[in-house]
This record gives structure tokens, C-alpha cells and sequence, in this order.
């Protein structure tokens, strides 16, 4: 049993995909086609933001981001500690410094209370990474935005679909309420295409028209160099079917936390491991379901699923302030108090808008049998 069950989810839609995608090949517009227009605009809407502008992937989404508001050599740019390494990545391309905050151990979100300490004259912005489908607390990062004068860019490569508050306070879909929101639509994300695509939104149009000439080679109009740019795109057939899957995104969503509600009443009080925590103030998409598991027993977990044929994920090892790339280019809180115990602590289950309630019950049985808890007859 894999992570996620892509092959499941294609074939419930099956139909739908396969006539979107002949439809490009009938048209051969491979990029810049008609549906990634029309992609771009039914993300806003769904999204609830001004523009829509897709790109090549996540990564790009981040680097357009920080190549955008201007990030470059002196400036810093905050970011946890505890996430994917292309957060990081693309403020270090821009030749700016990337400062690790610590995060919260219950959420796995970027820890406003570090990012307060961090904060210093060369602070231009901080990436909100909405870990494994749960959005960060915002309003604290807003207040310190607002003080010290940097923006706020949210990385929702993991929790399209989730909310959180604005700086109104209102409720609104995370990747709508910072300055600008980066996704990505990797195959196993909780909006993935057939390989490697992106997005970036943005309520400022200005904005989202620099994005998109910096996607496309700083160009404007063509062959007229305006900026410094790199070719980012999302293929047509990528677009397709996107919006082939965007159709059926909130059901999907609404079944991954059937999903986790049911790993929730499953393992709620197995002694050995805590649940993901859901906190206040914000709805969570479930993109992983991370269980917190004693160290000394969450190797032996992995094993012991692994040998049920049940596969399980580590996300992530290592923080990334300890990582080689990043030794003597980084910044980085000095406590890590909430961070340095998770990457030992962590494990993933399967979870996906397609688990089957009866492959579930398997990984929740051997979860309980590791930990000597017998199933009810
Ligand atoms: C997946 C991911 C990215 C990068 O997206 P790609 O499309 O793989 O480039 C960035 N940040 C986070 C938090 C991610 O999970």
C-alpha cells in the first residue's frame, strides 16, 4: 500500500482526463494553450484572488515570488526550519539569506514568537509554510509584518484547499491572504497534475503582471527584455488536467479528512503516539496525516509497517539549518526548542482523497498490533 493512490484517483475520473487531454492533442497549443488561461482563472475564483499566474512548479512559484517583491544580496528572508528545502533554496538563488525559525511541535507551523527574535534591519519577508494541509497561525506574522515593514509570502504547496484568517481576521483560502501565495501541483500534492507544475496568486495585479513577464523570460512585449527572467510555464496538458481534477477538489478534500477522522478515532489514545493536533482559527486539508511517535519506537513503526506491505513517510529527517547546503549561507534561531525533536519524532501514514476504508483499517490495525493494543473482536 503506497502513500497516495494516484492510479485510483485517475480511474474515478478517467473519462473526464482522458477526453480533456485529447482535446490538447487535437489542438497541439502545448504551451500557453487555451486551458491554461482558463485554469489561471478558475484557481483565482476558486482561491478567492485577484490573479492566478501558473508556472513551471512549486520551486518556481517560491523564486518568481522572491525574484518579484525584489529579494537579492543583503536581505533576509525567514522561513522554518522544519519544511521542504526549496523554501530555503530559492531565497538562497536569489542571493539573499535565508533565516531559520523554529516551529511550533504540535502544528509543524513556522513559530511567530521565533520569527519575532529572527526579525532584523535586512528582514524583507516571511514564507508562511502551511504544513501537511493545516495552515499557519497568520495574524501574529501580519502584526510583525505590519511593524517591521516586510511582507508576507505563503507557501501552500501542501494546503490548497485549507483556511485560515486574513488580516481582516475574516476566513479566507489559505494561499489568498499573504501578499502572494505559492502552490504547487506535483503529482502527489492535494491538487497534482501528470508531472511537475505550479502556480502563484496574488490580489495585486501589478504584481501578478511582473510575475508573469519574469515566468516568461522578463519579456514584454516579446523580444523586448524588460527584467532579468527564467522560462516557467505549466504545459497545456497539465493545465487539462487540472482542471479536469479542480472540478472534483472539494470532495476529494472533504475525503481525506473522512480519512483522518477515522485515523483520529482509530489511534486516539494508543499509547506511543499523538495524532495530528487541529488548531483553532484554521481548517486543515489533511494533505499528510503525521503522527507523532516516542523516538526510540518510530524506526521500528516503519519496519513493522513496511513488512505488512504498508508504506510510510518520514517527512522531514533533518531540519534544514543543519543541512551542508545551507551551513554557511544561513541564519538561524538559536532554541529550535520545538523543532529539534521532530524530525526523530515523525511518521506519515498513507492518506489520499482515494484510500479505501478497508486498505485504511489494515494500516490502522498494524499501527495498534506494534503497540500492543488489541482490536476489538
Ligand atoms: C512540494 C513543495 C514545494 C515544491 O514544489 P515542487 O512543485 O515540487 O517544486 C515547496 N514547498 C513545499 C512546502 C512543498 O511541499
Amino acid at each position: 500500500m503506497r502513500m497516495v493512490d494516484l492510479y485510483g484517483q485517475y480511474l474515478s475520473v478517467k473519462d473526464e482526463i482522458d477526453a480533456a487531454m485529447g482535446e490538447v492533442m487535437r489542438d497541439c497549443s502545448f504551451v500557453r494553450g487555451p486551458q491554461t488561461a482558463l485554469l489561471e482563472e478558475e484557481l483565482a475564483a476558486w482561491t478567492g484572488v485577484g490573479h492566478c499566474v501558473t508556472c513551471g512548479s512549486g520551486t518556481d512559484a517560491l523564486l518568481l515570488a522572491m525574484t518579484a517583491i525584489g529579494v537579492g544580496s543583503g536581505d533576509e528572508v525567514i522561513v522554518p526550519a522544519f519544511t521542504f528545502g526549496a523554501v530555503a533554496e530559492t531565497v538562497a538563488m536569489r542571493g539573499a539569506t535565508p533565516v531559520f525559525a523554529d516551529v511550533d511541535p504540535l502544528t509543524f507551523n513556522i513559530d511567530s514568537s521565533s520569527v519575532e527574535r529572527l526579525i532584523s534591519g535586512r528582514t524583507r519577508a516571511v514564507v508562511a509554510v502551511h504544513m501537511f494541509g493545516q495552515p499557519c497561525d497568520m495574524p501574529p506574522l501580519f502584526e510583525l509584518a505590519r511593524r517591521h515593514g516586510f511582507v508576507v509570502v505563503e507557501d501552500n504547496a501542501q494546503s490548497l484547499g485549507a483556511r485560515c484568517r486574513s488580516e481582516s481576521g475574516a476566513m479566507a483560502r489559505a494561499g489568498s491572504v499573504g501578499l502572494i501565495g505559492c502552490t504547487s501541483f506535483f503529482p502527489t500534492k492535494v491538487l497534482g497534475c501528470y508531472g511537475d507544475g505550479g502556480a502563484v496568486m496574488t490580489d495585486d495585479g501589478e504584481l501578478a503582471q511582473r510575475i508573469r513577464m519574469i515566468a516568461n523570460h522578463g519579456q514584454s512585449p516579446k523580444y523586448n527584455y524588460l527584467t532579468v527572467g527564467i522560462n516557467s510555464r505549466l504545459d497545456t496538458l497539465q493545465a487539462a488536467v487540472l482542471r479536469v481534477k479542480l472540478r472534483h477538489l472539494h470532495d476529494w478534500i472533504e475525503a481525506r479528512i473522512a480519512a483522518a477522522e477515522r485515523y483520529d478515532a482509530a489511534l486516539k489514545g494508543v499509547a506511543g503516539v499523538e495524532c495530528p493536533v487541529r488548531a483553532g482559527g484554521v481548517a486543515h486539508v489533511y494533505h499528510q496525516y503525521t503522527l507523532r511517535v516516542d523516538p526510540s519506537l518510530r524506526d521500528g513503526l516503519r519496519a513493522f509497517l513496511a513488512d505488512r506491505g504498508i508504506e510510510s513517510m518520514v517527512y522531514y529527517p533533518s531540519l534544514l539549518n543543519d543541512q551542508e547546503a545551507y551551513r554557511d549561507i544561513s541564519r538561524c534561531d538559536g532554541d529550535m526548542r520545538g523543532a529539534r525533536r521532530l524530525p526523530a519524532s515523525v511518521l506519515s501514514l498513507p492518506i489520499c482523497s482515494h484510500i479505501g476504508v478497508a486498505a485504511q483499517a489494515r494500516v490502522m490495525a498494524a499501527v495498534k498490533e506494534y503497540f500492543g493494543v488489541a482490536e476489538a473482536l
